[in-house]
């Protein structure tokens, strides 16, 4: 039986090779008329030329770095103000578009983006946003999340003024990443897929965006891994578009509420992160749903699953164990994690006890 359920997603989304060309059609779309592009230094030279290509692009932030800083949407927001703008446009990985999503919601404030990361009461007129991905990983160009760090603190935010306008998903951008960061940002929308399914808030729709992306994940991730194969990373494009509408009403919860500490105190990537401790929470989330699933993608079981997840770690390097990241303190992982928000959308309740034994099997 297919219980009730409110589903919406307002973003525009334009998915092809080479979509890239698209942006003027996309800004006349949607009506923008001074646009600030975002992005990190890998893509400065590609933003300059879009610079001179475009009446409508006036100034680049070019940058963004990895684990983005409440400083660089500081700057950013300066750009904005500066150019009078009333679009952001992010080219990059989800540290652009996060980057360009908060600085979108700060813009036209009376509030410094400070005040704004501490209250997050953003004002109703934000600016527009296109966010158009370069690794197939965080899905931030559908959410309604930015994730931003600041003193030691890195804080995943949810408000809806952070939705984009358009999203361009262009499977070529894709092309350039190194083959280690797509394995972390492949597991990235791994965990979101699993999570979207598993959530308490989960629902018939995003379980049908989760099924497929986990097929097309198991299918592709380690053909994009091993070949930088052009397929496989356009598949893993769509995959990882599909994992964010999977997880964006539901959202994530014990392995991303796990994910946080564990890269705010020891600089793991995000995607890293979280497949630190997916297979393990995938055993203790165990169900009769998540067997089914891993039949529906082609495992014979949630054990064959698991399995799988730390297969593509060894394959690709990934941390695997607690004792990799030098002194790590269990005890401050387990009550970082149990207080996470994320952790009430868990379908198993865990405490800082069950946590703590769940680390020491992996230290
Ligand atoms: P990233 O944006 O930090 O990029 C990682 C590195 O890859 C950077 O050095 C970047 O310059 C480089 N890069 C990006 N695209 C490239 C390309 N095509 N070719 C070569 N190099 C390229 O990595 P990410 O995994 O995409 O984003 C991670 C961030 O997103 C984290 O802060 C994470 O917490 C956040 N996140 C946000 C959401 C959301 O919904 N907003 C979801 C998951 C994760």
């Amino acid at each position: 039986m297919i219980n009730s359920f409110i589903y919406e997603q307002p973003v525009k989304i334009f998915f092809g090779k080479g979509f890239l060309s698209k942006l003027s059609e996309v800004l006349e779309e949607i009506g923008a008329q001074s646009c600030v592009l975002v992005t990190s230094k890998f893509f400065a030279e590609k933003a300059n030329e879009l610079l001179q290509n475009s009446e409508k692009i006036k100034a680049v932030y070019s940058g963004v770095v990895p684990n983005p800083l409440l400083s660089g949407a500081e700057e950013v927001v300066r750009v904005i103000k500066e150019n009078s703008a009333d679009t952001v446009i992010a080219l990059g990985g989800g540290s652009s578009i996060d980057t360009a999503k908060f600085a979108a919601a700060c813009a036209y404030s009376e509030k410094t983006p400070h005040e704004l990361y501490l209250k997050q009461d953003f004002p109703k007129k934000v600016a527009k946003i296109v966010a158009i991905p370069t690794t197939s990983g965080t899905g931030s160009e559908v959410t309604k999340v930015s994730v931003i760090s600041h003193e030691n603190e890195k804080k995943s935010i949810h408000s809806p003024a952070f939705m984009p306008t358009a999203a361009i998903v262009d499977p070529l951008l894709t092309m350039s990443v190194p083959a280690k960061t797509t394995m972390i940002t492949g597991i990235d929308a791994f965990t979101h897929a699993i999570e979207a399914y598993w959530s308490v808030n989960h629902q018939p729709i995003t379980d049908g965006f989760a099924i497929q992306s986990i097929k097309l994940i198991t299918q592709n991730l380690e053909k994009a891994y091993t070949d930088s194969d052009e397929e496989a990373k356009t598949n893993m494009a769509y995959a990882s578009l599909l994992a964010g509408l999977a997880f964006a009403l539901p959202k994530t919860a014990a392995c991303h509420a796990c994910s946080f500490p564990l890269s705010a105190n020891y600089h793991l990537p995000h995607g890293e992160a979280c497949a630190l401790t997916l297979d393990s929470l995938m055993i203790i989330n165990n169900s009769q749903r998540l067997e089914e699933l891993s039949k529906q993608v082609g495992m014979e079981s949630t054990e064959k699953l698991a399995s799988y997840i730390r297969h593509l770690k060894e394959i690709s390097g990934l941390c695997t164990k607690l004792s990799q990241l030098g002194e790590v303190d269990i005890d401050m992982l387990s009550r970082e994690s149990t207080k996470h928000p994320l952790m009430a959308n868990n379908p198993v309740k865990l405490t800082e006890d069950d946590l703590r034994k769940m680390f020491e099997t992996i230290k």
